[in-house]
C-alpha cells in the first residue's frame, strides 16, 4: 500500500508527536527519580546528624568513665591486709576472712588493676 502525500505528512506529524510524548515521559521519570533521590539524601543527612550527636554523647560518656576509672585505681586493693579485729569486712582482710580467701581477693584486685591499666593505655589516658 502506497501512502498519499497527505498521509505521509500525517504520519510524520504523528511520529513527531510520539517523540515528544516519549521525552515528556522520560522527563517525568527523571523528575520522580530526582525527587526520590533528594528525599533519600535529606533522610541520610538527618540520620547523619543524629549519629554525630550520638557519637558526641558517647565520647563524653567514655571520657567520664575513663576519668572515674583513673580516680578509682589508686584505691584498689592488691595485697591482703589485717584489721586485727576491727571488723572492716574488706574481702582482702585476712583478719575478717580466711587467709586463702583474702589472698584470692587480692589476686583479683591485681588482675583487675592490670586490666584497667591496659584499657587506659589502649583507650586513652595514662593510669
Ligand atoms: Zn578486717
Amino acid at each position: 500500500m502506497k501512502l498519499t502525500e497527505q498521509q505521509q505528512k500525517e504520519l510524520a506529524d504523528v511520529k513527531e508527536r510520539l517523540a515528544k510524548v516519549e521525552i515528556v515521559v522520560i522527563d517525568e521519570t527523571y523528575l520522580h527519580l530526582f525527587q526520590s533521590l533528594r528525599d533519600d539524601i535529606r533522610t541520610l543527612v538527618a540520620h547523619n546528624d543524629v549519629l554525630i550527636q550520638g557519637i558526641g554523647i558517647l565520647t563524653q560518656q567514655r571520657d567520664e568513665l575513663l576519668e572515674a576509672l583513673k580516680r578509682v585505681l589508686p584505691f584498689m586493693a592488691t595485697e591482703t591486709t589485717k584489721c586485727h579485729g576491727d571488723e572492716c569486712r574488706e574481702r582482702w582482710c585476712s583478719s575478717c576472712f580466711a587467709e586463702e580467701d583474702a589472698e584470692i581477693a587480692a589476686e583479683r584486685g591485681r588482675a583487675a588493676l592490670m586490666a584497667a591499666r591496659n584499657t587506659l593505655a589502649k583507650v586513652g589516658g595514662a593510669a
